[in-house]
């Protein structure tokens, strides 16, 4: 068996973040990973998604290119070519976390581990030890168990698409059903979203979802509410008919994305066998130090089922390291204040509490500012779109307790208002905070 300090399971965001910081302190360190490194994120995840995403804000620019003086033809839109620079940078980033692995001293092991027992895995049929052993084997799309779903593609499939469909349904109402649907309909796709609550981004501030809505609306999407699929069937001609609560039956398209939530990929893990307990829905839950009920043990990232942000997986995989070989005894990652961008059209930048759950816990004492206002850019464009922001406060100082933004920009603004929730900002110090024009940021700092 060969033995090591520190074990990775996993060579995705957490899972290399987490080798390299403890190869860094000198730890003997190794990850295994059984697809290509980087993991989600790089591949099929937030990297893919932002090319996409780019493409997609382009198209809108085209669109208003004409209201600002230019002359522009939109003859097209090769998705196909798209594809194949952004399959060229990905590659690229697998060769430079392999690179990475190597100049750090770390062991790659290709293949699928699978516990055999107390910090031990085994890997087509070797057996790697370590005294710290983290699991960081991430998630994957999680498709209904419906009659025809296989008919269907999740976010993976998007990313595998060589063709622009023509028609395509989207079901789900979270960050990928409107990320996607967004990017979708800016290249010129006709799309439909199938969502079975009444609103978009349940979870999120009211405010974002319903603005939202208005937007995707305003951009053609096709936002049906109250709609859950309750099959999919090929039509003669090639076409897929769904069929849905509370829909008229001749609904087809060219392509149904899933777009329906992830799950842990422990399954196939051996869990048992390291005496790591589970959740019922195969997450594995920890201490506040990443811990799990088996010592020695230890998981992070998308695999604890919560917070499935690459950052979060990361900052909790170097703190670990820092924990475990820097002598950092408390370092730990603190998830409350996690900022998050959707990046739909326009995207959403929030963090902190949303105004429904401030004022379940602190009624009365919650004092909520907004602004809704169309920004500069669009002032004379046809294509018009709107950014609305609010910020929760709380208490006699007005302590901000929650900041969120929806429009242009929003995704580059949140970062630095992030930084001022974490650190117990008041509404008063934003007001403190001389603005910078002209700008829609300078709204958060300007708001009565
Ligand atoms: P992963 O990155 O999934 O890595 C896990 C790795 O473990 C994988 O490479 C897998 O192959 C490997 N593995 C699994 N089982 C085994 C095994 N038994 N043996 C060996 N290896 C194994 N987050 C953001 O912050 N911003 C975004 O914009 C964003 N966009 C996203 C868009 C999409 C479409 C999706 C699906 C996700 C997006 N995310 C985004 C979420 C982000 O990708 C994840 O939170 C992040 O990748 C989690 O990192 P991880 O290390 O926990 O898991
Ligand atoms: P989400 O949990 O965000 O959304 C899942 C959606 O699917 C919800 O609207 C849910 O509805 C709906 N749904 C679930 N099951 C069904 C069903 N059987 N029929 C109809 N609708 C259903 O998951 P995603 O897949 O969008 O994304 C997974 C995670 O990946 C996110 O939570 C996020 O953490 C991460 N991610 C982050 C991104 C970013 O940082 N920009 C981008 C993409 C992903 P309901 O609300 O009713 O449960």
């Amino acid at each position: 068996m060969t033995q090591f300090d520190f074990l990775a399971i996993g060579g995705g965001s957490g899972g290399i973040a987490a080798a390299v910081r403890a190869a860094s302190y000198g730890a003997r360190a190794a990850v295994i990973e059984c697809g290509p490194l980087g993991g989600t994120c790089v591949n099929v995840g937030c990297v893919p998604k932002k090319v996409m995403w780019y493409a997609a804000a382009i198209a809108h620019g085209l669109e208003d290119a004409t209201d600002y003086g230019f002359t522009v033809h939109r003859e097209g839109f090769d998705w196909a070519a798209l594809k194949a620079s952004r399959d060229a940078y990905v590659a690229r980033l697998n060769e430079i976390y392999r690179r990475r692995l190597e100049t750090s001293g770390i062991e790659l092991v290709r293949g699928q581990a699978r516990f055999v027992g107390e910090r031990t895995v085994e890997v087509d049929g070797q057996r790697y030890g370590a005294e710290h052993v983290v699991v960081a084997v991430g998630g994957a799309p999680t498709v209904p168990a419906l009659p025809g779903a296989e008919l269907g593609i999740d976010s993976d499939g998007f990313f595998a698409l060589d063709h622009q469909p023509r028609r395509v349904a989207v079901v789900g109402a979270g960050y990928i059903a409107v990320e996607l649907a967004g990017m979708f309909r800016a290249l010129g796709s006709e799309v439909t979203m199938l969502v079975r609550r009444q609103s978009l981004l349940h979870g999120f501030d009211a405010m974002l979802g319903e603005t939202l809505t208005e937007e995707m609306r305003g951009a053609g999407v096709d936002i049906r509410f109250g709609t859950a699929p309750t099959a999919l069937e090929r039509d003669t001609d090639g076409a897929i008919r769904v069929r849905a609560q509370g829909d008229p039956p001749a609904t087809t398209f060219d392509t149904v994305l899933w777009a329906t939530g992830r799950h842990p990929r422990t399954a196939d893990l051996g869990l048992a066998a390291a005496g790591v307990a589970t959740a019922p829905d195969g997450s594995i839950p920890t201490d506040p130090f990443q811990a799990t009920s088996a010592p020695g043990v230890y998981a992070i990232g998308d695999v604890t089922g919560h917070d499935l942000l690459t950052p979060v997986a990361i900052a909790a995989g170097r703190r670990l390291a820092d924990r475990l070989f820097a002598g950092m005894t408390d370092r730990r990652l603190e998830y409350d204040n996690i900022p998050t961008v959707v990046f739909s059209h326009p995207p959403v930048g929030t963090v902190g509490m949303t105004e429904d759950v401030a004022r379940e816990r602190h009624g009365d004492a919650v004092k909520v500012y907004r602004a809704k206002f169309t920004p500069m850019y669009h002032a004379f464009t046809r294509h018009r779109s709107q950014t609305a922001m609010k910020l929760v406060c709380v208490g006699p100082e007005e302590r901000v307790v929650g900041c969120h933004v929806i429009g242009l920009g929003a995704d580059e603004m949140l970062q630095g208002f992030a930084v001022a929730v974490k650190m117990g900002a008041r509404k008063r110090d934003l007001d403190d905070t001389v603005a910078i024009h002209p700008t829609s940021a300078e709204e958060l700092v300007t708001m009565r």
